[in-house]
């Protein structure tokens, strides 16, 4: 199975890292000219999302995004896939998009501040950025993003 990747824009930022948070392989796009994020675009089979209405239009299958809301931008997007899930998935690296694996503190080691010491001696699921390191873990963060997605399509999210 294909799954859906991304190329996100600098005017969608924010996106891109929602879609990083749902699972998805999203690539940004800085500094390049229209030509070469199509070029990109096509080449690692990328969906172009951006505001720009001719950069849309230069670049086969881009997704135009209207609104600067996120929870707009996240409609509009499910609205045109709507295979899009809408759950928080602990696989792709919110800061730098590399793949996360399942994180255990090392016998012996300090556990590193950031974590919940309590709710990780109590087997909380951690996950580790292969490329960068940031962990990742259910907590609050995650539960504002399930708010949202439950807002954008109800019933749908957990
Ligand atoms: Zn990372």
């Amino acid at each position: 199975m294909t799954d859906l990747r991304w190329l996100a824009d600098e005017m969608v930022g924010r996106l891109g890292r929602y879609l990083r948070f749902l699972g998805y392989d999203t690539e940004y796009v800085r500094g390049l000219d229209d030509r070469e994020i199509a070029r990109r675009a096509l080449a690692e089979g990328r969906i172009l999302l951006t505001r720009d209405r001719q950069l849309a239009a230069g670049v086969p299958g881009a997704l135009l995004l209207t609104s600067a809301d996120l929870s707009d931008q996240l409609r509009a997007v499910r609205a045109a896939y709507p295979a899009l899930r809408l759950e928080v998935a602990f696989e792709r690296c919110s800061l730098c998009n590399g793949p996360l694996a399942p994180w255990r503190p090392s016998p012996g080691v300090p556990l590193p501040e950031e974590l919940p010491r309590e709710r990780v001696e109590g087997g909380l699921a951690v996950f580790a950025c292969v490329r960068c390191g940031h962990r990742y873990w259910d907590g609050s963060h995650t539960a504002r993003i399930r708010e949202r997605l439950a807002q954008i399509a109800p019933g749908v999210a957990p």
